[in-house]
């Protein structure tokens, strides 16, 4: 009997290379179905400007059902994937299981906290929207406990904030906290101008941006240490407590907050079959992005260890590989071979914030207000939404011209509003 059902595509994870792969399978001959633990997709560039209260949360999320309403031949399914049974070709969620006869794994990555002791516990990390504005609830209690101490001591424990990690995420942290801290809320908290919360920013290597040229490196950390940021390099950090961290020196620095985004680690949901690790618990996939093993599976973006290719984990890089297995699944089902990935490197950016970034764009360097202004503008046009670009261009100039952060700076708001809704 010749089946004349459509092959089944299923996707797992709609971030960045899940989302790209989903869209870009749209009108194909396959039926798709997308899962994500979330019915919505985070823009995470953004993030820290959410955790920093420049940014509301839901303007840097938007529905993956509005995303995918005009692909007739894809849904998407909400759901936690709890299990995956290469052998059998089965996806298992907590509602539902799906049978494939392709599937896409486009999982991501998640903090790694690298064995530090009491890290995990103790340290905020920055990787999902729930992070971010968990983070910015802390910072603001942290601000309002401070206000009320008497003991000097304890209110610059309050007031200190350590970031771990000098890559592009650290940096563009420390950068957006000197604007909130030290600019945006003296305004509110006028005591805060004869006591100023205290930011140290450590990394373990000799330099920031160790993946930016030598110039931009330095430069960042002049910029950074001229606004007021303390940068500790070739320093690391031996353990994280509730109330301060120990650096591998002895020293100990009493912070009531530390942020971590020193790594990250692929996430992949629970396999009942063993795949080829790499770096970073990266599964390793042939230049096509196929298991080796199972040539009807593709794994993409920060899950993934390309052979071959100096990739350095970033957004563009798990668009273009959305883009290469859709085509190769679109090869597939034609009966011909998928094509090697190969990424094309536009350049790279980061933000250190107060109108100063940096960027090597081909063999161009670049720094100072141009570098912060192609920041703003290329994640402007890839932030998804037409309303949310509108409203966070809007926002953008607001701040930059008042110095003002807008977001709601309410402690308990949200969490009381939705304990009611549960009701
Ligand atoms: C704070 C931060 C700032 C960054 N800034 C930049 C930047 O400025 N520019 C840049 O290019 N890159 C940046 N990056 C890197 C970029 O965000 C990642 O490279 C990109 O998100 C990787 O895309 P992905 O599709 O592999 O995974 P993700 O975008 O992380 O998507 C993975 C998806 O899988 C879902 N998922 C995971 N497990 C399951 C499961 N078991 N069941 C159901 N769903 C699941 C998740 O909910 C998520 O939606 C930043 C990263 C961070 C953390």
């Amino acid at each position: 009997m010749i089946s004349s059902a459509p092959p089944h595509i299923v996707i797992i994870g709609a971030g960045f290379g899940g989302l790209q792969t989903a869209i870009s399978l749209g009108g194909s001959a396959a039926q798709v179905t997308l899962i994500d633990r979330n019915n919505y997709h985070t823009f995470v560039p953004l993030l820290y400007q959410v955790a920093t209260a420049t940014l509301e949360p839901e303007w840097i999320a938007l529905p993956i059902h509005k995303l995918l309403h005009r692909y007739k031949n894809v849904q998407f399914v909400q759901g936690n994937v709890e299990a995956v049974d290469l052998a059998a070709r089965r996806v298992q969620t907590e509602q539902v299981t799906l049978q494939y006869d392709y599937l896409v794994l486009a999982t991501g990555s998640q903090t790694h906290f690298q064995g530090v002791p009491g890290a995990k516990e103790y340290a905020w990390p920055l990787r999902t929207l729930e992070d971010a504005i968990a983070l910015k609830h802390h910072l603001l209690q942290c601000i309002e406990q401070a206000a009320q101490i008497s003991d000097s001591d304890q209110r610059r424990q309050r007031l200190t904030i350590t970031v771990v990690g000098g890559g592009a995420t650290g940096v563009e942290v420390a950068g957006a906290l000197v604007e909130l801290c030290h600019q945006s809320w003296p305004k509110a908290y006028p005591w805060l101008r004869r006591e100023p919360v205290q930011l140290i920013l450590i990394q373990s290597g000799p330099e920031l941006l160790p993946e930016f040229p030598h110039p931009l490196r330095s430069y960042t950390y002049k910029k950074l240490a001229r606004l007021g940021v303390q940068v500790q390099v070739k320093t690391k950090v031996a353990s994280v407590h509730p109330t301060d961290l120990e650096l591998d020196s002895g020293v100990l620095i009493p912070c009531a907050t530390t942020i971590w985004t020193a790594g990250v680690q692929a996430t992949h949901p629970p396999m009942q079959t063993a795949f080829p690790q790499g770096n970073r618990g990266k599964c390793s996939v042939l230049p096509s992005l196929q298991l080796q093993q199972y040539p009807e599976v593709y794994v993409l973006g920060d899950a993934a260890q390309v052979p071959d290719q100096t990739l350095a984990g970033v957004a563009p890089e798990a668009l273009q590989q959305g883009v290469c297995t859709a085509r190769n699944l679109r090869r597939q089902l034609q009966g011909r071979t998928p094509q090697p990935f190969r990424y094309f490197n536009k350049g790279r950016l980061a933000i250190i914030g107060c109108f100063s970034g940096v960027g090597k764009i081909g063999p161009f360097p670049i720094r100072g207000f141009l570098g912060w202004f192609l920041w703003l503008a290329v994640h402007l046009v890839y932030t998804p939404g037409y309303r949310n670009r509108f409203i966070i261009l809007m926002t953008w100039l607001q701040s930059f011209t008042t110095k003002d952060k807008l977001a709601q700076q309410l402690l308990g708001l949200r969490s009381s509003l939705s304990a009611k809704l549960k009701v």
